[in-house]
């Protein structure tokens, strides 16, 4: 989603009679996209300000910008150093200056309705917001005009979405209207929700011949105490029965998943739990990150009590399992 919004920052800038720098030295302005899903993304920006310290050092007139999902706490840092901060906000209307000539990012939704408690995004990008389908559907059909291969439709949950102008236009609808647009291009999205994932959703996927056959389905963790705890709405046996019908549809599709090692009190127990089911799986990827205690979620309140050491065992234990057993 970030880098969606980058490619439509950029073309902002450029409207601006901005050109691009080849490295931030050559440049008269700096604008950083920030994440805060995890803190080490946020170091980063820190880490940064130390260099963009020095280049204003020998070059006073150089603007910084910050822009993103920026938590309160931090915006008041950064307001310090940056000449200007931009809120988040949707860049829908903008017309991406796109990365690379066959993969085109659109997004449908921006925002979440839900409550995961570790999650940072309702605080950062607020409330869930979709975009109409005829704004979709338009920008579609002119990067498939463009020869774009590949268009991923991009939501922070993009089974809740819903055309504004249009209620009865959900996300499985959208997906059948993108289909039926003629050319030779492959669909994928990013990221559903296991707790409201259809079986009308699953027929739809398996429908669609322009389906890019991959999903990235957030398993979080295996066991369902801490699901609980992290308010995913589902257990561990409905997300495995969920996994098992998709290959029944779909028995080639390549599945990925994100999960959160060390979660508040993850006990051992707890966590292989996450590791047995994770190897009955077999997914093809995941990405797998160690919790990260975000400031303003439900989560913060609890101590982050797994140390760090224990953290990265899991994690590694995960990884081996994905090398071994990944299809
Ligand atoms: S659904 Fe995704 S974006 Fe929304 S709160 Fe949960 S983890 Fe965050």
């Amino acid at each position: 989603m970030n880098k969606a919004d980058s490619e439509r920052i950029a073309a902002i800038l450029e409207k601006k009679g901005c050109k691009p720098a080849k490295t931030a030295r050559e440049a008269d302005l700096v604008l950083i996209n920030m994440c805060s899903v995890r803190q080490s993304a946020v170091d980063r920006v820190y880490g940064k300000i130390n260099n963009l310290k020095k280049l204003k050092e020998k070059k006073p007139k150089l603007k910084t910008i910050l822009t993103g999902c920026i938590l309160k706490k931090d915006k008041k840092k950064f307001a310090m150093f940056f000449n200007e901060i931009w809120d988040n906000k949707n860049y829908f209307k903008e017309k991406p200056k796109c990365q690379n000539k066959s993969i085109a990012f659109v997004p449908i939704s921006n925002g979440c309705n839900n409550a995961c408690t570790y999650c940072v995004v309702p605080y950062t990008r607020g409330a869930l917001n979709c975009r109409d389908h005829q704004e979709i559907l338009k920008e579609v059909k002119s990067f498939i005009k463009k020869g774009f291969k590949e268009i991923w439709l991009l939501g922070q949950n993009v089974n809740d979405y819903h055309s504004p102008k249009n209620k009865s236009i959900d996300f499985t609808k959208l997906l059948k209207l993108v289909n039926d647009i003629p050319g030779n291009f492959r669909i994928l999205f990013t990221s559903p929700h296991p707790k409201n994932f259809s079986d009308g959703l699953i027929d739809i996927l398996a429908k669609c011949e322009k389906f890019g056959n991959y999903l990235n389905l957030p398993m979080q963790s295996g066991n369902n105490q801490i699901l609980k705890r992290m308010k995913r709405n589902y257990t561990a046996r409905e997300y495995k029965k969920l996994i098992e019908k998709i290959r029944r549809k779909m028995p080639e599709i390549k599945l990925s998943t994100d999960i959160i090692v060390g979660f508040p009190k993850e006990t051992k127990k707890q966590f292989q739990d996450t590791a047995k089911l994770f190897k009955e799986i077999k997914f093809s990827w995941a990405y797998i990150s160690k919790y990260s205690s975000r400031p303003g979620t439900a989560a913060f309140k609890l101590e982050d009590d797994i140390p760090l050491s224990e953290k990265k065992k899991r994690e590694t234990i995960l990884r081996e399992i994905l090398k071994k057993h990944g299809k």
